[in-house]
């Protein structure tokens, strides 16, 4: 029989885990599948840590890996996929806004031969603005990304084995799951869907999460920003020399006075900004790859539940480290 693992990350989702591993064994328990899921729990400081210790205490296909604080949704789903090893991989959000009934959809497709099969958001249940900045954002990064990254497709997807083998094995630390995604390539297929509300609670992921999730992306998947410098330069560098040419010509040729404080102003100003916002955009790659030398584990785990055999699979990577036990 082949076999499933479901991937999902769980920050302070106490209020959600019940109904969600509920929804979710139901569906998966309905399959022809040897199936398996596994919660990340990413530093939860509610009561989701110890419910995921009794969902797995009382159902043996329940696994838990528990980091020692929280890092982040990617890192959480990377810790995840980490674990996983079955022949298909569904990730999923915790929230039940990606719904687990959508799941036998997602394994049509890979049983019809697609290796990654990634789930559409036909309408986003987020307010206008987050809706126009989700809308933004796929935009920006398709036109600047080197990879054909699927707009309004999230974390929720099927990956075959192989995908999800190769995605563990890119040793970045700043880790886009969905760009790494579309990066491995071969057959990969969309499949539209109902985005639910979420079911509790606010969104983990602040807005500043999100813009940093974004700024990530960004920088993993495009050299742009760093061009746009060049060509920002070359089109000031254009604009000067003409101006030169005119002083020049009003100086010898038609022997006008210059006159002009305002003018010297505004062309440092300008300059001054374009040189600033080079620097940055600069500093934000700077950043990136010093963060990547540095070479930490990207997430630390404190304890796995469950993994039976599977703990084969916690092999030593430069990507994780386990910690000590905690308790
Ligand atoms: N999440 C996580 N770590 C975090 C933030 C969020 O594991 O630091 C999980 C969260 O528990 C949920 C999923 O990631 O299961 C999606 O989070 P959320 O609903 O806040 O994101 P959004 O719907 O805004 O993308
Ligand atoms: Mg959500």
């Amino acid at each position: 029989m082949k076999r499933l693992d479901a991937v999902v990350p769980i920050y302070n989702e106490d209020k959600i885990l019940p109904e969600l591993d509920a929804r979710l064994r139901a569906v998966l328990a309905g399959l022809e599948f040897d199936w398996r899921v596994i919660y990340v729990d990413d530093g939860s400081v509610d009561d989701s840590g110890a419910l995921l210790a009794t969902l797995a205490k009382e159902h043996p296909r329940v696994s838990v890996v528990h980091l020692s604080r929280n890092f982040g949704q990617q890192l959480a789903i990377a810790a995840g996929l980490a674990t996983a090893d079955a022949d298909a991989v569904v990730l999923l959000d915790g929230d039940l806004q990606d719904p687990p009934e959508v799941i036998p959809d997602l394994i049509t497709k890979w049983e019809e031969g697609s290796d990654v099969v990634y789930a559409i958001k036909r309408q986003r249940k987020e307010g206008w603005l987050k809706r126009k900045m989700f809308s933004l954002f796929y935009v920006l990064l398709r036109k600047m990304s080197s990879v054909d990254i699927p707009a309004d497709a999230g974390n929720f997807s099927l990956m075959d084995r192989s995908v999800v083998e190769l995605i563990n094995s890119m040793p970045e630390r700043s880790r886009y799951v969905s760009g790494l995604r579309a990066y491995v390539g071969g057959r990969q297929t969309g499949v539209e869907f109902e985005r639910a509300e979420r079911f509790a609670g606010d969104p983990r992921q602040s807005p500043r999460r999100l813009i940093r999730m974004a700024l990530d992306a960004f920088f993993a998947f495009s050299e742009i920003p760093l061009k746009l410098a060049t060509f920002l330069g070359f089109v000031v560098s254009g604009i000067a020399f003409l101006v030169l040419l005119t002083v020049l010509y009003k100086r010898l040729i038609s022997g006008e006075a210059i006159i002009g404080w305002a003018s010297t102003m505004t062309s440092i100003l300008f300059l001054g900004g374009i040189q600033l916002m080079s620097v940055g955009i600069i500093g934000e790659y700077i950043g990136r790859i010093y963060n990547e030398t540095k070479a930490r584990p990207a997430w630390i785990v404190s304890r796995y539940r469950n993994m039976g055999d599977r703990r084969a699979t916690d092999i030593p990577s430069p990507l994780h480290e386990t910690a000590p036990a905690i308790d």
